[in-house]
């Protein structure tokens, strides 16, 4: 049976797998992304570690290797191109394990991966029209239409993260522009979101947390300010989902991130009750694959070396 080598490298984490073409998980390791200062560093990494996972497991050969990676890839050049949270310009990945292995190697921005890694072997089997939404960091998007994984002119189509939805707050994101999705309820955002929202609203008690666990943990205690505050974010996310849903008319969405996966009773489900139902909702659902989607999903674009 064919076995892919994949790896999805974050600006935290890196994963590393071999995943079989019956889509089980031959081996898989986790280490924290490297950031010296040899962006090569990064890819030897990787390498290494499928050399040891080959050797292990006494599989003759790759079939391919799939990379995702956290931001905009540059698929003219094979490379991680500036990406967010790593100290380095570029990362090369294409040519030095296309040398290494001496097999076809894939990249793919890891929501574009993830989008196929569900309908590979997740929560969108059998579907043809599918957006997964990550919410953690960032909020990030992959789209599957027709039968395949829409990827736009540099590999970076679906950035839903960076939708426009307020202009009451104008609250600047991490691009540097104000007002979008992820500047107001991602896990890197939703802090300074709590702290406009406290100024716009006069409110006194301006609390100090500095991460958006205590403000969820503060909510599901019963925090009067913080519940409506979670209201405005419920009316933000359901303006950033109905614009998804216009945008694409998905089937299905598979929701992935902590923030939403570990807090659909203060995420999710209120923000459902806000959609403008301009088209019919489609299926809602969470992420089955525990975080691996974009490893399924790039072992799922080396099997099928169509994109
Ligand atoms: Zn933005």
């Amino acid at each position: 049976m064919r076995v892919a080598g994949v790896a999805d490298i974050g600006g935290t984490n890196t994963r590393v797998a071999l995943i079989r073409e019956d889509k089980s998980l031959l081996a898989i390791d986790r280490f924290r992304t490297p950031a010296g200062i040899d962006p090569a560093e990064v890819t030897s990494r990787v390498g290494a570690t499928l050399v040891r996972f080959i050797r292990s497991a006494s599989v003759p050969e790759l079939c391919g290797i799939g990379v995702s990676v956290a931001g905009p890839v540059d698929l003219a050049s094979g490379s991680i191109s500036h990406p967010p949270n790593m100290p380095f310009d570029e990362v090369p990945i294409v040519t030095p394990l296309s040398v290494a292995f001496g097999c076809p190697i894939t990249l793919m921005n890891d929501c574009r991966a993830a989008v196929l890694g569900e309908v590979f072997a997740g929560g969108a089997k059998g579907y043809r029209h599918v957006v997964y939404i990550t919410i953690s960091t960032g909020i990030g998007g992959g789209v599957y239409s027709d039968g395949r994984v829409l990827m736009g002119r540099g590999g970076n189509a679906g950035e839903i993260g960076h939708f426009t939805v307020e202009s009451q707050y104008m609250q600047p994101c991490s691009c540097g522009k104000a007002g979008h999705w992820e500047g107001c309820s991602s896990g890197g955002g939703m802090p300074g979101f709590y702290q406009t929202w406290c100024r716009v609203h006069n409110v006194s008690r301006i609390g100090t947390f500095g991460y958006t666990e205590d403000i969820l943990a503060a909510a599901s205690a019963g925090d009067p300010v913080v519940c409506a505050f979670i209201k405005t974010l419920a009316e933000i996310n359901g303006r950033g989902i109905s614009t998804v849903i216009v945008a694409y008319d998905p089937d299905i969405i598979i929701f992935d991130g902590p923030v939403v996966t570990a807090h659909q009773d203060l995420i999710l489900y209120p923000a459902l009750d806000h959609l403008d139902h301009y088209l019919p909702t489609p299926a809602i659902a969470i992420s089955p694959l525990g975080g691996n989607a974009p490893l399924f999903g790039v072992a799922a674009a080396v099997f099928s070396r169509e994109l």
